[in-house]
């Protein structure tokens, strides 16, 4: 069924484990999500990225994250990722997205309260739930790297939640998005500080390529939404090539075909990660 996110987040919570969020690009990662959440019980989000939105159109996604939703046994709700400008995140809200994230992680701190305050204002009118970042997760959106100077301070990250009253937070805590070099450092006495000062779920950015026993306690500790995108990214693009090396193929249902069954056996592992299974 197409669901809230806000119920999703909140069983996540109150049961320690975290919805897994998959960034999806097309049908074929759509059905691929869908059918592993279903396959193992589990609530699943799908989100898409600005330029995503772009490219396929906010309706669009909407209806097909939504059609396939209402045939399948598990909650699935569809989220908005990363965007920093208003209009769109509200653009987002009409569409139908079940939740979206405003980020003004490069803002200022009170820019950055004041614009999630009014998101969430209009958010909370039409049973849409808001997540905003503070402090700045590195990687390759940005060019940044998570250095300690762009951690969450958990003071600030107590403040941001109260005056925005956003209801669930990304934090920098040592991950970064994109692949990592080396093994990622997670700051787990910083994630425990924050849930403890905030109160609200936190979500855990750039978990692709993120170690499985780290993922696990940074859940343990407070994060209760874990986005997975890279990694998704490059299952289905090895499924097409791997098919694509065969130059007689011509039928787009062979590749992307291909493309489906990497992305699902990728999610079932994911899901697994998160702790979510039979939790639907
Ligand atoms: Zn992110």
């Amino acid at each position: 069924m197409y669901t809230a996110s806000k119920e999703l987040l909140e069983k996540a919570k109150k049961e320690g484990y975290a919805v897994p969020a998959f960034n999806a690009e097309n049908l074929e990662m759509v059905q691929a999500i869908i059918s592993a959440a279903e396959y193992a019980h589990s609530p699943v989000m799908i989100q898409t990225t600005p330029p995503t939105v772009k490219y396929i159109g906010a309706e669009t996604m909407y209806a097909m994250v939504s059609t396939i939703a209402r045939m399948a046994s598990v909650p699935v709700a569809l989220h908005l990722d990363h965007c920093s400008v208003y209009e769109d995140v509200i653009s987002a809200i009409e569409a139908g997205y079940s939740s979206v994230m405003f980020d003004g992680s490069k803002l200022s701190f009170d820019e950055n309260v004041s614009i999630a305050k009014r998101v969430v204002e209009y958010a909370k009118k039409r049973g849409v739930t808001v997540e905003a970042e503070l402090g700045t997760v590195g990687g390759k959106e940005d060019n940044v790297t998570a250095e300690g100077s762009m951690y969450t301070d958990p003071a600030e990250a107590e403040q941001f939640a109260r005056d925005s009253g956003v209801d669930m937070l990304a934090v920098a805590i040592g991950t970064a998005h994109g692949f990592y070099k080396g093994e990622p450092k997670l700051d787990f006495d910083r994630i425990e500080k924050i849930s403890s000062m905030t109160k609200i779920p936190l979500v855990l950015h750039g978990g692709s390529g993120v170690p499985e026993d780290s993922v696990k306690r940074a859940i343990s500790l407070g994060m209760s939404k874990v986005n997975f995108a890279t990694e998704l990214r490059c299952a289905a693009t090895k499924g097409v090539r791997r098919v694509l090396l065969d130059e007689s193929v011509i039928d787009p249902k062979k590749y992307m075909g291909e493309a489906r069954k990497e992305v699902y056996n990728l999610c079932l592992e994911k899901i697994a990660m998160c702790g979510s299974e039979n939790k639907a």
